[in-house]
């Protein structure tokens, strides 16, 4: 009888607790479209309702995220990519220019909704950030004065090199150096790899983006600018000039928060991009 008596208390709890979730549903049809209930973070209702989509950019890598300095205005492969998924969510875009150093802190505040700024897909990466199949693939460079006659790998031994703060390319750098056997193998850890600290071979100093490391090279303060060709390229003044080198291949990605259901717009958005020529169409564009 007991038994029986919890039974229909359980049954009348559980019934109301549906009753309640129904009406709490109702409050927001639209909301429970989008809901999953396994914990995905509703981005895309957001910007539905602000109308815009908001994007973390370069403003100085030519041919991907470029800002005109006196016009404001934007061009590049990226802003076209923005643009055009801006357009299939319905709403416009609001361009947030973003270094290496900055993009993750405003892509986890909620500052802006994603970043496609060249911005290269890692595995480690990967643990904290979603990150769509790669819509371009690039190399690391170092662009050097003439004057220096650096030419190789060879000759950036035991050289002070400038790096982005959070960039790949100062493991990019130690690694080539490592498999071209300038550096032993055996003092590095990929796992701990820290470039503040790093002294074996080449040393590194660190800037906030790439107009500080390009006047750091112009002032002597580094022997050599190391990051993504497609970023040196407007810093490649003819004064200067590439080692022979070129390595590790960067893949970028569209980046949006872990869990975000942005996620899978963005990597289906890239998908069909690659289909159908778009990005084909837009290297052409952009002579890149
Ligand atoms: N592809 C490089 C990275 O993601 C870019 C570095 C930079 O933007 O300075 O680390």
């Amino acid at each position: 009888m007991k038994f029986f008596k919890m039974a229909k208390k359980a049954l009348m709890v559980s019934f109301t607790a549906v009753l309640l979730a129904g009406m709490m549903a109702g409050c927001g049809d639209e909301k429970k479209e989008t809901s999953t209930g396994s914990g995905q973070i509703q981005d895309i209702q957001k910007i539905k309702e602000r109308g815009v989509l908001r994007v973390g950019v370069k403003n100085a890598a030519k041919g991907f995220g470029f800002q005109d300095p006196s016009s404001g205005e934007y061009t590049g492969m990226e802003i076209d990519l923005a643009n055009k998924l801006a357009k299939q969510l319905g709403v416009k875009t609001e361009f947030t220019a973003v270094t290496a150093a900055t993009r993750t802190g405003l892509l986890d505040s909620g500052d802006i909704d994603c970043v496609i700024a060249t911005f290269t897909i890692t595995p480690e990466r990967k643990k904290s950030w979603d990150f769509t199949t790669p819509y371009y693939t690039d190399h690391v460079g170092v662009l050097v004065q003439k004057s220096s006659n650096i030419q190789t790998l060879a000759d950036l031994k035991d050289k002070t090199v400038g790096v982005a703060t959070g960039s790949t390319s100062a493991k990019a750098l130690v690694e080539a150096m490592i498999k071209a056997k300038l550096i032993p193998a055996d003092s590095y850890d990929a796992k701990n790899f820290d470039p503040s600290t790093w002294k074996t071979g080449v040393q590194f100093k660190q800037y906030n983006d790439h107009p500080a490391i390009s006047a750091a090279l112009s002032a002597g303060e580094v022997a050599a600018h190391c990051v993504d060709k497609s970023i040196l390229a407007i810093y490649h003044t003819p004064d200067r000039t590439f080692i022979k080198e070129e390595f590790a291949p960067q893949d970028y990605g569209i980046v949006t928060r872990k869990g975000s259901d942005l996620s899978k717009v963005t990597e289906d958005f890239v998908q069909a991009c690659l289909k159908d020529g778009t990005i084909k169409e837009l290297e052409k564009k952009y002579g890149i």
